[in-house]
C-alpha cells in the first residue's frame, strides 16, 4: 500500500471513530439537544389548551411523550374543560406522544355519597369507562381527585364547587374501578393528600386489589420520606409520580396551596432533600416524573418545571435518573404496546 493510501486508510478509520463517537453521544442522550429524555407522565388537557404550543414546547424541552388526562372541571373563559375525545383527538393528531387515560376530573363525581353508594350516573360511568378500555386507545384511569385542597387561579373569580374534595379512598367506587383497571392491565392514577387516615384506608384498598396498579401522585400525596417508605415495601402494586412536585414558581412542590403537619416537598432551590434522593435510589422503579400543568393560562410555566426536573434528576445517578425520566413510566403504562 502507497503512503498516500496509508494516509486514507488512516483518515476513514479517524471519519469512522468521529461517527462512532457522536453517535453515542447522541444515543445517549438522544432528543437532539444533548438531553436525556423525558417522558412527562402527568399531564392534562382541556378545551383551551393550544396542541400545537403543547407539542412545541415539548420538542423545546426534550420531552419525547406525555400521559394526557382530561380535566372535565369548568375553568372559566381562558380555561375551557376538556374530555376524553380532546384527549384521544390530541393522541391521534401526533402519535407516539400523547397517551389517553380515561379522564376522572368530573364534576359527577363530586361528593362522599357518588363514591360510597354508586348512582345510575356512575354505574353509566363505568360501563362508559369499560368501553373505552376496551378500544384499546386507553392506557390508564384518572387522576381520581380523592382528598384535594382548593385552590383559586388568578383567572378565576371563585374556586368553585369542585375545588375543595374529601371522598372516601376504599370505597365502592375505587373497588369497581380497581377491578376494571386490574381486568385491563391499566394503571390508577389519583390525588391524595396524604392524610394519615387516608394512607391507612389506601393500604386496604392496595392489599385487596394486588393485581391493579396505582399511581399515588403527587410524590405519594406529598408524604413524608417515611410514609412512601413503607407504602412502597408494604404494596408492590404502588407507584408515585411527581406531578407538579418540581415547581418554580406556583405548585405542589411549593407547598401551595397549603401544607398540613404530614406535608413534605422533595427539593429547595432545585436540590433534592436527602432523605427523598435515598428514596429514589432505594425504589429506582417506583417513581415517574411529571410537570402537571392543569390550567391553559398557566402553561408558560412548563419550561421551568421541566427545567427544574432535569435539575433534580441530575442528582440521581445514571440508572435511577434514567428509569425515573423514562422507563418506568413507559413500563407502568405499557407505552410499548
Ligand atoms: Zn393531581
Amino acid at each position: 500500500m502507497s503512503i498516500g493510501g496509508m494516509r486514507m486508510v488512516w483518515q476513514m478509520i479517524a471519519v469512522n471513530l468521529l461517527a462512532l463517537v457522536l453517535s453515542t453521544a447522541y444515543a445517549d442522550e438522544s432528543t437532539g439537544s444533548g438531553r436525556f429524555p423525558i417522558v412527562d407522565a402527568h399531564g392534562h388537557i382541556g378545551a383551551s389548551f393550544n396542541m400545537t404550543k403543547i407539542l412545541e414546547d415539548m420538542d423545546k424541552n426534550g420531552v419525547s411523550k406525555q400521559i394526557v388526562m382530561a380535566r372535565a372541571y369548568p375553568g372559566g373563559d381562558s380555561d375551557l374543560p376538556g374530555d376524553d375525545q380532546l384527549a384521544l383527538k390530541l393522541a391521534e393528531t401526533y402519535p407516539g406522544r400523547f397517551y389517553p387515560l380515561v379522564g376522572m376530573q368530573l364534576p359527577m363525581l363530586t361528593g362522599a355519597h357518588k363514591w360510597n353508594t354508586p348512582d345510575t350516573d356512575v354505574e353509566s360511568l363505568i360501563r362508559l369507562t369499560e368501553r373505552k378500555l376496551a378500544s384499546g386507545k386507553f392506557f390508564g384511569i384518572g387522576e381520581f381527585i380523592v382528598r384535594h385542597w382548593a385552590y383559586l387561579p388568578v383567572w378565576a373569580h371563585s374556586p368553585g364547587e369542585h375545588a375543595e374534595q374529601d371522598n372516601p379512598i376504599y370505597s365502592e367506587l375505587m373497588r369497581r374501578f380497581s377491578v376494571l383497571a386490574a381486568e385491563y392491565d391499566v394503571p390508577m392514577v389519583l390525588h391524595m393528600e396524604g392524610y394519615p387516615t387516608l394512607v391507612e384506608d389506601f393500604s386496604k384498598l392496595l392489599e385487596e386489589n394486588p393485581g391493579t396498579r396505582y399511581v399515588w401522585a403527587h410524590n405519594c400525596g406529598r408524604s413524608k420520606a417515611a410514609v412512601v417508605r413503607t407504602m412502597l415495601s408494604r404494596h408492590q402494586n404502588l407507584f408515585c409520580d411527581l406531578g407538579g412536585m418540581t415547581s418554580e414558581v406556583i405548585g405542589y412542590g411549593t407547598g401551595w396551596p397549603r401544607k398540613e403537619e404530614f406535608t413534605t416537598l422533595i427539593e429547595q432551590s432545585g436540590v433534592l432533600f436527602p432523605e427523598m434522593k435515598s428514596l429514589y435510589e432505594e425504589f429506582p422503579d417506583r417513581f415517574m416524573v411529571g410537570i402537571d400543568v392543569a390550567h391553559a393560562p398557566a402553561w408558560r410555566i412548563y419550561d421551568g418545571r421541566v427545567r427544574r426536573t432535569r435539575e433534580v434528576l441530575e442528582q440521581l445517578s445514571p440508572e435511577t435518573r434514567a428509569k425515573m425520566a423514562e422507563r418506568n413510566a413507559i413500563r407502568i403504562y405499557k407505552l410499548s404496546r
